[in-house]
């Protein structure tokens, strides 16, 4: 996952607008701590201008993203009024496209119709599951139909198209994820996003959840299984650019989550499993590893993934074994994926 080439984001939130319903794992507002009124043009405009403030790197292209609602859920004049004053910030140059997400079945010929005259680069749509059993249960209102139709016009149109996919979501199993993971990659999608289900305070998942009628995935069973699904986009080659809610104070402080499986560093955590995995690799082929002292070179920004958060992995690998000590050295020669083990040759 490299980030180095992701546009500096100006988050517009626009909880729950345009949603026909509140799906049964959702709660936008304790997501993003925003309670504030919908944006009029003037708070849009001065809301972007304050974000274009913080912007340090100047080479690095600015983009509006509409999140949080169903965008294309909104109404026609409303859409033509956010889009208008967005767009107002790409003719003077000071910020390059726009990007929204939506529900798939919003999405249709004359929506697009209606938006293409401006500079729109990329549309994400929440798939959530490619099971329809599962969308069901979940109360999302579509079908998995629903957005094979939906990614073909995005596609069609010449839009990147940005695929959200849920775990451990209600009906939900390994199995049915993992069947979702490939017809999403069917799609062809430019990114997704992998959201594990975590209970909000204030979604109706909440109310199953007290009433016994939902359980939440354990939070390390929920980072391996995270961790087959990113693996197999990463195999496909399609970028996986968000795993797991962003840490806020408001999702963090002990009242918003109700159970299941958050962490503020979910994706560390996957990304740790990922460096764990391949140095077990390593050494389960090697003969006479025992009290040895070996040395793992990675990338610079990779040493706290491959030391796991607090030096979990380092602990697992030198108890598994038997090693003397561990050593992880960076060094740029290495992609930010890559690693290689040095073990000290057999003496005599
Ligand atoms: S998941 Fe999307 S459509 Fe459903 S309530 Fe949340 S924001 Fe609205």
């Amino acid at each position: 996952m490299n980030f180095s080439n992701a546009p500096f984001i100006i988050p517009i939130f626009i909880p729950h607008r345009g949603c026909p319903h509140q799906c049964a794992f959702c709660n936008q507002v304790t997501i993003t701590g925003n309670t504030s009124p919908f944006p009029s043009k003037e708070a849009l405009s001065r809301k972007i201008n304050a974000y274009l403030s913080f912007k340090k790197n100047r080479t690095k292209p600015a983009q509006i993203a509409f999140y949080g609602g169903n965008f294309l859920g909104l109404q026609n004049k409303t859409i033509q009024s956010l889009l208008t004053e967005a767009e107002r910030f790409i003719c003077s140059g000071k910020v390059e496209s726009i990007r929204f997400s939506t529900r798939p079945d919003t999405i249709d010929e004359q929506q697009l119709d209606a938006i293409q005259k401006f500079t729109i680069s990329a549309i994400e749509i929440g798939v959530q599951s490619m099971d329809d059993h599962v969308l069901l249960k979940s109360n999302r209102g579509h079908t998995a139909g629903d957005t094979t139709k939906s990614s073909g016009l995005i596609r069609e149109r010449g839009l990147k198209l940005g695929l959200q996919m849920m775990t451990g979501l209600p009906g939900d199993s390994e199995k049915r994820s993992l069947a979702t993971a490939h017809q999403i990659a069917d799609l062809l999608p430019d990114f997704i996003r992998i959201y594990p289900t975590v209970v909000l305070a204030g979604s109706p998942l909440a109310e199953w959840y007290r009433a016994g009628k939902y359980s939440p995935i354990p939070l390390d069973e929920s980072v391996t299984f995270v961790k087959k699904i990113y693996q197999f986009f990463n195999l496909k080659g399609i970028p996986v650019i968000r795993i797991g809610l962003q840490a806020s104070s408001d999702l963090d402080n002990g009242e918003n989550i109700i159970a299941g499986p958050y962490h503020p560093a979910f994706g560390h955590m996957v990304f740790s499993e990922i460096f764990l995995e391949q140095v077990e690799n390593i050494l389960k082929n090697e003969t006479n590893i025992r009290e040895k002292s070996i040395v793992i070179h990675v990338h610079p920004r990779s040493i706290s993934k491959m030391r796991g958060l607090k030096n979990r992995n380092i602990e697992i690998l030198k108890n598994d074994f038997q090693l003397n000590s561990i050593a992880v050295l960076s060094s740029e020669r290495f992609g930010i994926d890559q690693l290689e083990v040095e073990i000290p040759a057999e003496e005599g």
